[in-house]
């Protein structure tokens, strides 16, 4: 630990300030602990929509949004959610470092009231950088059915600046909270800052320090980070007041006061505690009560992992069986529209290979995509952001900690797959939760072991057909549900087997401690998770696979419509792979199909269809049993349908998911690696299956 800035965080906060557009009249800066409502605030004044969600750490990247009050245009920058500002993590050194900088004009302090204490510590942090703060003291109707009474009037007059009480998730005290920033930044306000009280020795090294400061205002927090003794903490202009803290740590270490942060970190919580007991009073702890009750269901050691599989059992299952009837309908909707396309193109004379390109190649392939993706994804959506907003998803890590740790991971990966269930892409950025940057890696690289949501339609089309087709109609969704269940099971299990295979290997090392802070269960906000999670989450991921399905299906187009020889350039291809194919029990048709797929999942099934019927057009099964024959006749059985599971689950990761593991490992041999690595366990699995089954004789 140290106060002492360092690069990462630094360029993060420039990028902030980038983003930040200067016109505004005041910048207003949002910090605090994570999981506090700061998201819930900043979308209440911007109008804007940052995802939030009952955990702390959703939030890895700020955000810049804008609003006006008074005639006034206001920035408001909504930093990373952190416990201090020292540089323990990214996150810690983004806040720290725009707090440092002083470009806002005013620094909102998101506290939580039902939790005081612990936001005290940092308030009391951000008071050493600036006086230029105003307290938000939120979740006041939490705090409220917990008989926790705060005086707020008290605390203003102990740490000098305004505190304002609110609800924002039901908007109370935001207009009073807008009011005050306003004073803050107008300087209306008479500023005389809390400081925390160090050791005598300590204070005087501080003054002393200040005095060779350039600009010594009010930055006793500069006089700290020179205090710490780390040559980059020293800024221009500033060598005098460095030579001059060195001089002081020689004495201060005489003296038995280092390591000087951990002496600060004590005095902070110490006077967090006093202000604390000075403010707060608490009558009753019912609600503590009530969710502990549940806690002891859903994280017991016996009951916990059987109620995770049965709650998402039950969302797979109402996502299955409801997304059927909109599917058939969108199909239609499609395919009646086509029609009508189809008739004005003709009427406007347009050559017949353009009308079969736009047709075939692009309406095709686009309508597919959102007929067959749209339903399931935005009935799990809302459902898993239900669960999300009660706060189940920390306990779904705590269920899996014991686990992650014996694969030598982290137990926060159990997040970040849970985020990658729903896209691939947005489980690696969520990986930014892990702190220690080899578990990290860990759980970029396996991100996509976790079959993303563009996936879910091909799973759940091949168990339909092949396996719970054999049941009689009504059970067929609940089969299919089961066996979903299953896959994600196996999907687990291959997740902690590769971790423990990369930490005994090139991510060499034992797992960290992992400090997670259950939150309290909440009543989800029914109406806005569903508006919410259909407008941001399905759209725009929908809005993704549209915008790589139209170019996709330009490609396969063409592959399938001009001939080489006798061929087409897609059988061509398809009969290159296939010995390959064969070995492993599938074919050459299967595994092009999915590299053709590697800008969208769910554009595999399709062009397997469309090569086999040799038609040069996508294919709408109208029917599971239309599927089923197609297939058969192409030589499909249930070896072919459990290996084209297998692959469908462990490949590699989509086109805009190497992107983004790109991005967050800078680097392209870990990106390579997470290509391979899925791609070898699911080839790897595929013979090894086929290699069995033939031994036994069933191939
Ligand atoms: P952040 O991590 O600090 O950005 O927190 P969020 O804004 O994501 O909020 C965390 C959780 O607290 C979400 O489930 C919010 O709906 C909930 N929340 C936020 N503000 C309030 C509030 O004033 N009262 C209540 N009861 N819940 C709130």
């Amino acid at each position: 630990m140290g106060l002492t800035a360092q690069s990462t965080g630094r360029h993060a906060a420039d990028r902030f300030s980038e983003r930040q557009q200067n016109h505004a009249d005041y910048i207003v800066a949002l910090a605090g602990n994570p999981n506090v409502g700061k998201s819930t605030v900043f979308n209440a004044l911007t109008g804007l929509h940052q995802h939030t969600g009952n955990w702390p750490g959703k939030t890895v990247a700020g955000a810049v949004g804008h609003f006006h009050s008074h005639g006034y245009e206001l920035n408001l920058v909504d930093l990373p959610g952190t416990y201090s500002l020292s540089t323990n993590s990214a996150e810690e050194e983004v806040a720290r470092d725009y707090i440092c900088s002083k470009k806002a004009h005013c620094t909102v302090v998101v506290c939580d009231a039902t939790a005081l204490e612990r936001s005290l510590n940092l308030v009391l942090q951000v008071l050493e950088i600036t006086p230029h703060v105003v307290v938000c003291l939120n979740l006041l109707d939490e705090a409220k059915k917990k008989g926790i009474h705060i005086n707020t009037a008290h605390l203003s007059k102990q740490i000098g600046v305004p505190v304002v009480g609110t609800s924002a998730r039901n908007g109370k005290g935001l207009d009073r909270l807008v009011q005050k920033i306003l004073s803050v930044c107008r300087k209306e306000i008479p500023v005389h800052s809390y400081y925390c009280r160090y050791p005598p020795l300590i204070e005087e090294a501080i003054q002393d320090v200040l005095s060779h400061l350039p600009i010594s205002e009010d930055n006793r927090f500069r006089a700290l980070c020179l205090l710490d003794n780390d040559s980059q903490a020293v800024g221009k202009g500033e060598e005098e007041a460095a030579q001059c803290a060195a001089r002081w740590q020689n004495s201060l270490k005489q003296n038995n006061l280092l390591p000087l942060c951990d002496t600060i970190a004590s005095s902070i919580i110490q006077q967090a505690e006093e202000i604390y007991a000075g403010t707060v009073t608490i009558h009753t702890a019912q609600t503590d009560q009530r969710d502990r009750q549940i806690d002891r269901i859903l994280m017991s050691r016996k009951a916990g992992i059987p109620m995770m599989l049965f709650l998402l059992g039950i969302i797979l299952w109402i996502t299955i069986s409801a997304a059927n009837v909109p599917s058939q309908l969108l199909s239609q909707f499609f395919s009646w529209a086509g029609d009508g396309i189809a008739q004005g193109l003709i009427l406007l004379k347009t050559p017949s290979w353009l009308q079969s390109l736009l047709m075939d190649g692009i309406y095709g392939t686009l309508t597919w995509v959102v007929a067959v993706m749209l339903p399931p994804m935005a009935i799990f959506f809302p459902l898993f952001t239900l669960l999300e907003d009660f706060g189940y998803l920390p306990r779904i890590a705590f269920n899996l900690d014991h686990a992650f740790c014996k694969a030598h991971a982290c137990g926060k990966q159990a997040l970040t797959m849970s985020m990658g269930l729903g896209c691939n892409a947005a489980g690696v950025v969520g990986c930014r939760i892990i702190d220690s940057p080899r578990e990290r890696m860990i759980a970029i690289l396996t991100n996509s072991f976790v079959p993303c949501n563009g996936r879910f339609p091909t799973l759940i089309a091949i168990m339909t057909v092949f396996f719970a087709g054999l049941a009689a109609a009504p059970l067929q969704p609940a089969i299919s549900a089961l066996l979903l269940l299953c896959t994600l099971v196996v999907a687990t299990c291959m997740t902690l087997l590769i971790s423990r295979l990369l930490s005994a290997t090139i991510l060499h090392g034992m797992p960290s401690s992992f400090v997670m802070e259950l939150p309290p269960y909440r009543r989800p906000q029914i109406k806005k998770v569903l508006v919410r999670s259909l407008c941001d989450r399905t759209l725009s991921v929908l809005s993704r696979a549209v915008c790589v399905a139209a170019p996709a299906g330009i490609v396969i187009w063409i592959m399938a419509n001009i001939t080489m020889g006798d061929a087409t350039i897609l059988s061509h291809c398809a009969s290159f792979l296939d010995p390959f194919g064969r070995l492993i029990g599938l074919d050459g048709v299967i595994l092009f199909a999915f590299l053709l797929g590697f800008p969208a999942n769910e554009i595999v099934l399709p062009i397997i269809l469309m090569a086999y019927l040799s038609s040069g057009t996508l294919v709408e099964y109208e029917s599971l049993a239309a599927l089923h024959s197609i297939l058969t006749a192409n030589g499909w059985n249930i070896i072919t349908a459990v290996n084209m599971v297998i692959l469908c689950l462990f490949h590699f990761p989509c086109s805009t998911t190497c992107l983004t593991i790109k991005k967050e490992t800078g680097s392209f041999k870990w990106t390579a690696l997470a290509f391979f690595l899925p791609t070898a366990c699911g080839l790897l699995l595929c013979f090894l299956f086929t290699s069995l089954m033939r031994l036994i004789g069933f191939a």
